[in-house]
């Protein structure tokens, strides 16, 4: 009844009460804040990380943090939080744009990574077929002169540190310009690469090949007993003289010279390389198709 209004233990009663409501807003306004601060930090504990270098998305959310921290709820709370909802909403928005923007620079960079990575690996593999490639004699495909210098540094390595005996051998083909004078270039390219192939299956692993020049090849035999790098010089020869090589319907004959020194003899490489071209010049001025080894055995 509107006139009771005036009666003064009616108007105790709604004071009461109107106190009472304002108790319980206060209560939920304080709840309220607590999950909209426990939000904030999972918030920013979540994105910290993710936008750390990229915005200042985690700053915003820092300081509306520090602000609902400072509400003082007895004067006014709800405006300010409401205002500070609002503003949290933005906070969150402004930070998933971020982190969807560094997410696609961060895809794109990595398919684009991936893709150069792939160019990388794919120009390191032709890099290395054709280094290796290189390494060969088109024609004759024992290693080239560069290779075989390149090879012969660890050959002198491990000398010096094991000492392990090897021999200088310089092979020159006898007479082959008649060869290319009478049967034409293209045969004298036949002769060369089926020679390049014998020397090769002659020799192993830690021994080497090399064509020198035109028809001048080099190997370097790592070898134990003397009898053993004779046997292989007789091989070699046998191998040479006592077939033909063919060259479409025609069968040819080839004999070739060669001056053997053993790397122990000499203070350095290079005077047993040389004294081993010296002993082929010996061998080719006193007859051709002989092997001749600096310790006067010839073969
Ligand atoms: P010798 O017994 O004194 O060694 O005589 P030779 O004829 O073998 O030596 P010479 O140095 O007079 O001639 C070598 C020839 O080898 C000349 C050159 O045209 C030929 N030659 C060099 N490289 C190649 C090649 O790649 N293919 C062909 N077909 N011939 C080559
Ligand atoms: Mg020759
Ligand atoms: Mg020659």
């Amino acid at each position: 009844n509107p006139k009771d209004i005036f009666e003064k233990s009616v108007q105790i009663q709604i004071e009461k009460l109107i106190l009472e409501r304002f108790e319980k807003d206060k209560k939920l306004v304080i709840q309220k804040t607590e999950d909209i601060s426990k939000l904030v930090v999972l918030m920013e504990e979540y994105f910290n990380e993710a936008i750390f270098s990229s915005g200042n998305g985690s700053k915003k959310v820092l300081n509306i943090k520090e602000k609902i921290q400072a509400i003082n709820l007895t004067n006014g709370g709800i405006e300010v939080l409401s205002k500070l909802q609002n503003e949290l909403v933005v906070a969150a928005s402004s930070i998933e744009q971020e982190i969807n923007s560094v997410t696609n620079k961060l895809e794109n960079g990595k398919s684009k990574v991936e893709e150069l990575e792939e160019k990388i690996n794919s120009l390191e593999n032709e890099l290395n077929k054709t280094k290796q490639e290189n390494r060969k004699d088109f024609l004759t495909q024992v290693l080239t002169r560069k290779a075989f210098n390149e090879e012969m540094v660890k050959v002198e390595n491990s000398y010096s540190r094991l000492k392990t005996q090897y021999a200088v051998i310089f092979f020159d083909i006898d007479h082959f310009k008649k060869v290319n004078d009478t049967y034409g270039h293209e045969c004298g390219d036949v002769v060369l690469s089926t020679f390049g192939k014998i020397l090769e299956k002659s020799i192993r692993d830690i021994d080497l090949v090399a064509r020198y020049g035109g028809e001048e090849f080099i190997a370097i035999i790592h070898f134990n007993l003397d009898r053993e790098l004779l046997m292989l010089l007789k091989r070699i020869k046998s191998i040479v003289t006592e077939n033909s090589f063919i060259y479409q319907d025609k069968k040819l004959k080839i004999t070739f010279s060669a001056g053997v020194t053993i790397r122990n003899k000499y203070p350095t490489y290079d005077i047993a390389l040389q004294k081993a071209d010296s002993l082929l010049y010996k061998a080719k001025d006193s007859g051709r198709n002989k092997i001749l080894l600096d310790n006067g055995i010839e073969i």
